[in-house]
Parts: structure tokens; C-alpha cells; sequence
């Protein structure tokens, strides 16, 4: 039984539509699966649909939002309701500053000698351009990184380029509000990406879980077992529940990253384990709505 809670599509950064991703799933054996794309809902319902012929596959609606404090800080939005007002408005407000970047980051890559033009972007990535891995996809195609990882540590995170570069972003504490408003539970994304000493870390937590998070990406691709150990304690401790997400974007842009079971099978976790985890992912779900 695998799941999977934390997944790209087309409709923002990954490399297959929600279509493609679940027959992918249905394939693999995946038993719940959660499309979490960038600032965008729209991947769940088609996810859904092309899921009907997987009867034991079960889609979660998911979002995830990227905060101003820290690159790394993200966090994930499950069961939301994407009609909700206040959602919409974030996201149409996000798409505009995303496209509004595009501009930026190519005046940005042309001082930096990267003479990359919006139609490249557009054709290295099936007319889709405004995320950051779509022009580092752009940057891979035309042979100027060797990968879209290069293209990151070189241009598209440098601290040069968040600092002149990026699109404002939200709190996090705003980003959990628009989750919890919209009716979802909001879950702390791939907390070792964020780099804090524990003691940093903890006061963070403890003001996200003031500000209505429940639960944390505890098993995450890139997590090692002694740090999924720890964020299990600690999710313990502030009582949060555990999920278990690989963040798969497709091949091209995260190759290391494999659906259902991470990385080098970071992912493949005893069977009652990824049963309880399930298990308190839907009993959050099923509870929301008197959380709210
Ligand atoms: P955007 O929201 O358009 O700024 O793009 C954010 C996405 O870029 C993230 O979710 C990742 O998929 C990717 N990304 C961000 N930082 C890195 C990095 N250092 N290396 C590889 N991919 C990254
Ligand atoms: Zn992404
Ligand atoms: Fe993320
Ligand atoms: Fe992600």
C-alpha cells in the first residue's frame, strides 16, 4: 500500500498532467494520492476523473504555498475547498506575480550572459513558462547547465536572485489562514529543506501550530531515517499528525525523484506505518470542517 501526498502536475511545475500522473499512480499500486501544485487546485478534479478506472486509488485535493520567510518554507494545503473566495484570490493574485516575474528573470539571466528569450522558455516546456524549473528546463535544452539543478544553484536561487528577483510572497501564518479558511488542513512541507537548528526550528513550529497548522511532511524524499525519527517526535510533541509525500515533479526536472517511493526508495516505509499514517491523514480530513 503505497501513498503518496505530495506530487507536481502541469498545472504548475511538473512535468505530466494530472491525467498522466495518475495512471501512473494507478499503475504503480498507489492507494491515495495527493496532487499539491504550486498555488493551484485545478490538477485534483481532472486527477479524480482519470482516476475512476483505479477504483482502489483515492485523489486528495492539495496546494502548496511557498512563504516569504525562508525558500524552503512551504506549506501544503489538503481537503480545500477550491471555490473558496479568499483561496481564489490568492491565486489569481500568485499567477499574476509569477507571470509578472518572467520579465525579471530573463532581464535578470541576460546580465548574467544567459541570452534565454520567453519563447525558448515557451518551447522547451509545452507553452507553459511561468515557473522557475520551466526556465531552468529552457537553460537545459538549449545546453547552458547540464541540469536543471545547475540552473538552480547558478541563476534561479542564487541569494542575488531572490533578493532582486523573486515575487512577493505571503506569511506562512497567512498561507495556513487561506488553507484553514478554505476549509483544509494545513501541513508543514519537507522541514529539512529549511536548514534551522532545532532550537529555530521548534519556535517556527510552535508559531505555525498557533497559527492553525496540523500536521508535518515527516517522511519526505530527501529525509534521512534518523530526521523522519526526529519530525515523528516532534509532530508527537505538538500534536501533529505525520504525512509522507515524495514531491515529484517528473523525471526531467527532478530525475532523482521517483513517484510513491522518493528517493533511492527513501519512501518505502513498513506497511502498518504508511497504514496509520493514512490513517490519521483522513481522520484531520474528516475532522476539518469543525476545526475551521
Ligand atoms: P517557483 O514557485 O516558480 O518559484 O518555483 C519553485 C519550484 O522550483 C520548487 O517547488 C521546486 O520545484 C523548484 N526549486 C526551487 N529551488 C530549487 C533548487 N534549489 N533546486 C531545484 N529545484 C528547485
Ligand atoms: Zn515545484
Ligand atoms: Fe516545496
Ligand atoms: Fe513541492
Amino acid at each position: 500500500m503505497w501513498m503518496d501526498l505530495h506530487t507536481h502536475t502541469t498545472c504548475s511545475d511538473g512535468q505530466y498532467t494530472p491525467e498522466e500522473l495518475v495512471i501512473r499512480a494507478g499503475k504503480l499500486g498507489i492507494r491515495a494520492l495527493a496532487i499539491t501544485d504550486h498555488d493551484a487546485v485545478s490538477g485534483t478534479e481532472r486527477g479524480r476523473i482519470a482516476a475512476k478506472v483505479f477504483p482502489e486509488l483515492e485523489v486528495f485535493s492539495g496546494i502548496e504555498m511557498s512563504a516569504k520567510e525562508n525558500p524552503q518554507l512551504h506549506i501544503l494545503g489538503y481537503g480545500i475547498d477550491g471555490n473558496h473566495p479568499d483561496l481564489q484570490v490568492y491565486i489569481e493574485k500568485n499567477k499574476r506575480l509569477r507571470l509578472g516575474r518572467r520579465e525579471r528573470m530573463l532581464a535578470f539571466l541576460q546580465e548574467k550572459g544567459v541570452p534565454l528569450t520567453l519563447e525558448e522558455v515557451m518551447a522547451a516546456n509545452d507553452g507553459r513558462s511561468s515557473g522557475r524549473p520551466h526556465f531552468a528546463k529552457a537553460m537545459l535544452k538549449k545546453g547552458i547547465v547540464s541540469s536543471v539543478e545547475e540552473a538552480f544553484d547558478r541563476y534561479l536561487a542564487t541569494p542575488e536572485y531572490l533578493q532582486r528577483v523573486e515575487r512577493p510572497k505571503p506569511t506562512a501564518v497567512e498561507s495556513i489562514q487561506i488553507i484553514r479558511k478554505a476549509g483544509g488542513v494545513a501541513v508543514l512541507a519537507h522541514p529539512a529543506k529549511l536548514k534551522l537548528e532545532p532550537s529555530a526550528f521548534l519556535e517556527l513550529l510552535s508559531v505555525l501550530c498557533e497559527a492553525g497548522l496540523q500536521g508535518i511532511e515527516a517522511y519526505y524524499s530527501t529525509h534521512s531515517r534518523k530526521e523522519m525519527a526526529w519530525y515523528c517526535e516532534i509532530a508527537k510533541q505538538y500534536g501533529l499528525f505525520c504525512t509522507c509525500g515524495s514531491d515529484f515533479h517528473g523525471e526531467i526536472i527532478k530525475p532523482e525523484i521517483a513517484l510513491g517511493t522518493g528517493k533511492n526508495g527513501s519512501l518505502l516505509l513498513p506497511e502498518e506505518l504508511k497504514r496509520e499514517l493514512l490513517q490519521n491523514f483522513k481522520h484531520a480530513l474528516s475532522n476539518r470542517s469543525n476545526r475551521v
